[in-house]
């Protein structure tokens, strides 16, 4: 895979989504993802994004000011 931006090439790595809903802001940690080494853009794959999105769903049910979350563990 490479680097939509520079052409890069694109290495396995882990990074921090940070989401603000307003009414509470949600982290989560150690997301699976893709990093260019050349200029350290960030990349996630579909399946990674739509398991963001159902975690964030969820989590945004349950608290009303910040939650941390592992990405492995959640929802
Ligand atoms: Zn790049």
């Amino acid at each position: 895979m490479n680097c939509f931006f520079c052409k890069g090439s694109m290495k396995p790595s882990t990074t921090t989504h940070f989401v603000d809903l307003k009414k509470c802001m949600i982290i989560v940690k150690n997301v699976p993802c893709w990093e260019c080494e050349h200029c350290g853009e960030i990349l996630l794959d579909d399946e990674v994004v739509a398991r963001l999105d159902s975690i964030i769903k969820k989590v945004s049910e349950l608290v009303t000011e910040i939650a941390v979350v592992e990405y492995d563990t959640a929802a």
